[in-house]
């Protein structure tokens, strides 16, 4: 990525290891996922995780929210392990986790990290002792932790605090910027006290989730000036469909920009029946399109006009995309940078001759009254033309063909 278009510098954040991944740091920005099975489940839980695996999260999230999920948690790991996915897992905790990890070692020697949230660690008193507690089982299983707070549970005893001594100040600030700062101080001051107690540095990440979009970039402008720890980035409960993709993207992409973020979840709400895995899918195309990381080889597409009424060159860039998507885990073993490879699919002569002189590939369609022929260019170069049924076929074979003398084998 040349300087001239590419991010601004990255944040200098402590590097943190998670299993065999490393976040933060100068490491490459780490996508990751969370299941939304029963985690007492163990085979819906394995099943997912490795669905996500494969779609590429390199680190699934899984609740741990009774003694029946962490009984299960050393054996959901054993399985995956045995199945050749070696992908660390992080257990979410609220209100138990001190109990839980306790009395369920193999848990807390199984999980690669522990989400800690200041605001769901238990209540008055008992809240420093349990967050104590987590704090020094990470340091007991030498494991690193997610302090994560989220707009939806803040520290309810922190917030009244600062709401009151704010209230007490000449000129009082907004409440929007009080409660803002206030998740920024609940993770800052958790961080603090996990470190008096012994946890280093490079076992800390922090987040501070909120699910506006503007808000989410201020939040973590303020939270990057403030601190050196790793962050994880996302959106909290970003939605559904297009909006929560949309609203991901926006927020994730002008903070990633600025170089701020070294973990990203996006928070989709699946369709009823929908997939898990794309929650990690968008989170690989943010993350490939702002160029920064390559995962699958992306193809270009002109959105189609009333040049081109058939939906022929919309089914072929769909049904191309999912092929080489298919492709990747096989393909990721066998060729060193495939994920770089740009094709493209275009529906007219208008822009499609130069779309697709641009990418490794491309074939431009015919639109409506042009000749029925589809010219392939290959790095830049015109080199057949397709006609006929089976178009889509024979461009899969200049694909596969393409890939196999480009790329070197691993
Ligand atoms: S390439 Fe052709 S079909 Fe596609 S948007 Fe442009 S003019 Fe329309």
């Amino acid at each position: 990525m040349s300087m001239e278009y590419g991010p601004l510098h990255r944040r200098n954040s402590t590097a943190v290891k998670v299993g065999s991944v490393i976040i933060g740091g100068c490491h490459p920005i780490v996508v990751q996922s969370m299941t939304n099975t029963d985690t007492a489940d163990v085979e819906a839980t394995v099943q997912q995780v490795q669905q996500l695996t494969a779609a590429g999260s390199e680190l699934v999230r899984v609740t741990v929210n009774t003694e029946a999920a962490a009984g299960q948690i050393a054996r959901i790991h054993e399985k995956l392990d045995a199945a050749g996915y070696l992908v660390p897992l992080v257990g979410d905790f609220h209100y138990n986790g001190h109990k839980l990890l306790k009395k369920y070692p193999d848990c807390a020697e199984a999980l690669a990290k522990y989400r800690i949230n200041p605001g769901n660690v238990g209540f008055g008193r008992n809240k420093d002792s349990q967050f104590a507690t987590m704090i020094e089982l990470a340091m007991k299983y030498d494991k690193p932790v997610r302090i994560g707070v989220n707009w939806g549970s803040l520290d309810q005893e922190l917030l009244t605090r600062m709401m009151d001594e704010n209230a007490g100040l000449a000129e009082p600030k907004e409440t929007d910027v009080v409660m803002r700062d206030a998740l920024i101080v609940s993770a800052l001051n958790s961080a603090a006290r996990a470190e008096e107690l012994g946890l280093g540095r490079d076992h800390i990440i922090l987040s501070c989730k909120v699910s506006g979009v503007q808000k989410l970039i201020a939040v973590y402008r303020d939270l990057a000036a403030r601190c050196d720890y790793a962050l994880h980035l996302g959106l909290t409960e970003a939605g559904m469909g297009s909006k929560g993709i949309v609203a991901s993207t926006a927020a994730m992409s002008v903070l990633l920009q600025e170089g701020i973020g070294d973990t990203i979840r996006v928070s989709l709400t699946p369709e009823p029946g929908g997939d898990r895995c794309k929650e990690v899918i968008v989170a690989q195309e943010m993350l490939q399109t702002l160029g920064m990381r390559s995962f699958t080889p992306l193809v270009t597409a002109c959105p189609g006009c009333g040049r081109t009424t058939s939906t022929y060159f919309q089914e072929l860039a769909d049904n191309i995309q999912a092929y080489v998507r298919n492709q990747m885990p096989v393909w990721r073993e066998q060729y060193v940078g495939v994920e770089e490879m740009n094709l493209a699919v275009m529906g007219c002569v208008v822009n499609g001759p130069g779309e697709s002189k641009h990418a490794n590939i491309g074939i431009s369609l015919p639109g409506t009254g042009e000749a029925p022929s589809a010219p392939v260019f290959i790095d830049g170069k015109m080199v057949t033309i397709l006609r006929g049924d089976n178009i889509a076929g024979e461009f899969r074979q200049i694909v596969d063909d393409y890939v196999k003398r480009t790329y070197a084998h691993a």
